[in-house]
C-alpha cells in the first residue's frame, strides 16, 4: 500500500447522479474537487444502451439542475408525463392528470442523465474525476481513504481534508460513520421486490401506448408501471411480493409468467415479446428504506443523497430529494462561506426531518398506486380535491402537487397532506358523484373547514 497525495481539498465519493451535481456546485464555489467513482467511465460504453432504466424528474430536481445551468440540456432528452394512465384488467384506461394544465413530471434515462452530467463535470475547471476507484474503508481518525483501483487491483491510501459521501444506499463512507458512537441507523426492506421489463416500440419507433403518461396497472397487492423512452419503448417495472399467492415465488416457469401476464396485464402482454427472457434474466431487486443520523462527522465528513436517506421509489422522489440536498447545501455555502462545521450542522438539521417525511410519503404512495387508484371512490375524491384546489387556491394544494410541483419542505407537505385528508374524510360521505360538489350543504361544510385553515 502506497500513500498518494490528494490533489483536491474536497473529496467526493461516488459519481452517481447526486455526486456529479454536488461536485458541480462545490466547484462553482471555487473549490478544488476530486471525485472518485467505483465504476468505469459509463460514457465509454457507446451510445445510450437500448434498455435504459428511467426516472421521473420533477420540480425539485429541475430547480437543482437549473442552479448549475444544466436544466435545458436535460430537458432536450426528457419526455413529459402529464398524468397517470391506469390500465384495468380488461385493458380499459382511466387518465388522471398529475396537476394543473402544464404541470408534468419527466421521464429521463438514468444512464443518459449520468453521462450528460459526467460530461459537464469533466469540463468544469476545478474537478478531477477518477474512475475505477472503489472506496474500501474510511479511517475517520487519520482522515484517510483505502482505495482499490478496480482495473489494476492496486490498493492505495488517499488522505482527505473534507469528504462528501454520495456513494449510494450501500455507502462505504456511511459504514465508517456507523462504527462511531451514538450513530443511529436503520434499514427496512419491503416484502416486495421489483423487476425491470420492456414494452417494445411499435413500428417506426412509435409509442405503442400513450407516450405522455406514466402508465400503471394497479392490482391491489402488486402493480406494474411503465415510463416512456425516446426510442418508442417503455421501461416497465413490476413491483411484486417475494412470497405469497401471486409472487415471484409462484412464477417459476416461462409458461407461468405468460399465463399470469395474460390474465392480469392482458393489454401489456402482446407488447412485451421479450417477457419470458427478461423475466428470468433480469434480476429481482429489493426495496429498502435507510435512515441514519448524524450525517456529519465534525466538519470533515458529510453524507448526502441515498447514502444519507435511501427511500422506496413510489413517489419518484429519491433522486429529486438528493438533488434538493445540493440546492440546500448551495444556499448554506452562500450564507456561511468556509465555515464547514456550521454548514454541515445546519444542513443535517434542515434536511433530516424532510427526508424522513419523504421516506414515509414514499411508502404511503405505494399503497395509493398499487391499490387505491383502481377504486372509483378514490378517483372521485381526487376530482373533488382538484375542485377544492381551484376554488381555494390559497388554502389547498393536493399533497401530490406539494411534493412534486413545489419546493415546500417535504415535512410541511406531509403534514398539510394529512390535514387535508382528514377534511376529505369528513366531506366525502356527502358526495356520491362529481356534481354533488356544488350542493349547498357540501359548499357550506367546505366553507366551515376552510375558515379554520390559514
Ligand atoms: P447512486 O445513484 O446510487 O450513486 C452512487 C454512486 O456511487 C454510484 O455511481 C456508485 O457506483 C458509486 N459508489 C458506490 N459505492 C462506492 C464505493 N465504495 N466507492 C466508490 N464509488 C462508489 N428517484 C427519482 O427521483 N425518481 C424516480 O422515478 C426514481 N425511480 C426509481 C426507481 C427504482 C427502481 C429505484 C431503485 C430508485 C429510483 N429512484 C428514483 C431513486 C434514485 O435512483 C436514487 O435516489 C438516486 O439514484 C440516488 O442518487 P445517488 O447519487 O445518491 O446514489
Amino acid at each position: 500500500i502506497s500513500s498518494v497525495e490528494n490533489t483536491g481539498n474536497l473529496t467526493v465519493m461516488g459519481g452517481g447522479l447526486v455526486g456529479c451535481l454536488l461536485s458541480l456546485y462545490l466547484a462553482r464555489h471555487g473549490h478544488q474537487v476530486e471525485l472518485f467513482e467505483r465504476r468505469p467511465d459509463i460514457r465509454g460504453a457507446g451510445p445510450v444502451e437500448g434498455r435504459s432504466i428511467n426516472l421521473a424528474l420533477s420540480d425539485r430536481g429541475w430547480r437543482a439542475l437549473e442552479g448549475v445551468g444544466i436544466a435545458e440540456a436535460v430537458r432536450e432528452v426528457a419526455i413529459a408525463m402529464h398524468g397517470r394512465m391506469m390500465h384495468d384488467t380488461q385493458g380499459g384506461l382511466t387518465f388522471q392528470p398529475y396537476g394543473q394544465a402544464g404541470q408534468s413530471i419527466y421521464s429521463v434515462s438514468r444512464a443518459g442523465l449520468n453521462r450528460r452530467m459526467l460530461d459537464l463535470v469533466e469540463q468544469e475547471p476545478g474537478i478531477t474525476v477518477r474512475f475505477n476507484q472503489q472506496c474500501r474503508r474510511v479511517d475517520l481518525k487519520r482522515q484517510e481513504l483505502e482505495m482499490l483501483d478496480t482495473e489494476t487491483q492496486q490498493e492505495r491510501v488517499v488522505p482527505y481534508q473534507r469528504l462528501f459521501g454520495v456513494d449510494g444506499a450501500y455507502s462505504a463512507v456511511r459504514s465508517a460513520l456507523q462504527r462511531t458512537d451514538r450513530f443511529n441507523y436503520s434499514q427496512e426492506y419491503l416484502n416486495y421486490g421489483y423487476k425491470e421489463l420492456t414494452i417494445e416500440a411499435a413500428a417506426g419507433g412509435q409509442w405503442a401506448i400513450e407516450r405522455n403518461a406514466l402508465h400503471i396497472w394497479p392490482r391491489g397487492q402488486y402493480m406494474m408501471i411503465a415510463l416512456p423512452n425516446l426510442d418508442g419503448s417503455f421501461n416497465c417495472t413490476l413491483f411484486f411480493p417475494y412470497e405469497g399467492p401471486d409472487s415471484f415465488a409462484t412464477l417459476q416457469t416461462p409458461a407461468q409468467v405468460t399465463e399470469f401476464f395474460g390474465r392480469v396485464f392482458p393489454d401489456a402482454l402482446p407488447l412485451m415479446p421479450q417477457l419470458e427472457t427478461e423475466f428470468f434474466e433480469n434480476p429481482t431487486a429489493s426495496l429498502v428504506t435507510i435512515r441514519c443520523f448524524p450525517w456529519a462527522e465534525q466538519d470533515h465528513v458529510l453524507l448526502l443523497g441515498d447514502a444519507a436517506h435511501a427511500i422506496v421509489p413510489f413517489y419518484g422522489q429519491g433522486m429529486n430529494a438528493g438533488f434538493e440536498d445540493c440546492t440546500i447545501l448551495n444556499e448554506l455555502l452562500h450564507q456561511h462561506g468556509h465555515d464547514w462545521g456550521r454548514i454541515f450542522q445546519e444542513f443535517e438539521a434542515l434536511r433530516k426531518p424532510n427526508t424522513d417525511a419523504m421516506a414515509d410519503l414514499a411508502v404511503y404512495n405505494f399503497q395509493e398506486m398499487r391499490d387505491r387508484v383502481a377504486d372509483p371512490r378514490f378517483l372521485l375524491q381526487k376530482k373533488i380535491e382538484s375542485k377544492i384546489s381551484a376554488q381555494y387556491p390559497e388554502k389547498w394544494l393536493p399533497l401530490y402537487s406539494q411534493v412534486t410541483f413545489s419546493s415546500l419542505p417535504y415535512a410541511e407537505a406531509w403534514a398539510n397532506g394529512q390535514a387535508q385528508e382528514r377534511i376529505m374524510q369528513r366531506l366525502m360521505p356527502h358526495i356520491q358523484q362529481e356534481e354533488d360538489y356544488q350542493r349547498p350543504e357540501v359548499q357550506q361544510l367546505l366553507a366551515q373547514e376552510m375558515a379554520h385553515r390559514s
